[in-house]
Parts: C-alpha cells; sequence; structure tokens
C-alpha cells in the first residue's frame, strides 16, 4: 500500500504536487480517474472534475448514450 492520495482535491492540496504535475493534468482537459473510463458525453465536464476533486471517482452517467 502507497500513501497515495485519493481525491483530485487531496491532489492538488498535496505539498508535493508540483506546478509541473498540475499543469499535466490541466494539459488534458480532463481529470485523471485512477480507474474506470471517463464518459464525458454521457456527463457535463464539471461534474467530470467535481467528481474527480471530492470522490476520485468517475460520476454516474447523466444522461442517455446516443447511438
Ligand atoms: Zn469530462
Amino acid at each position: 500500500m502507497n500513501t497515495k492520495p485519493r481525491t483530485g482535491l487531496e491532489i492538488l492540496k498535496a505539498p508535493g504536487t508540483t506546478a509541473g504535475e498540475i499543469a499535466a493534468l490541466l494539459e488534458t482537459g480532463h481529470p485523471p480517474f485512477e480507474e474506470g473510463d471517463v464518459q464525458c458525453d454521457l456527463v457535463d465536464c464539471k461534474d467530470c472534475w467535481l467528481a474527480w476533486l471530492t470522490t476520485g471517482k468517475v460520476p454516474a452517467p447523466k444522461y442517455k448514450p446516443i447511438r
């Protein structure tokens, strides 16, 4: 087991997190969820970030998939 922070907020607020690491996160335009795929077409991206910041987990889909 390591002591890696779980939520995005913890990652951003961790003393060891560098500006370069934060820039790398923001560059993708997407939160780096540790597990699961982000379904950006099924949620608002604000919800992606909010879920990552508060839980670190992928948000539940908000919309139905368009086929
Ligand atoms: Zn998104």
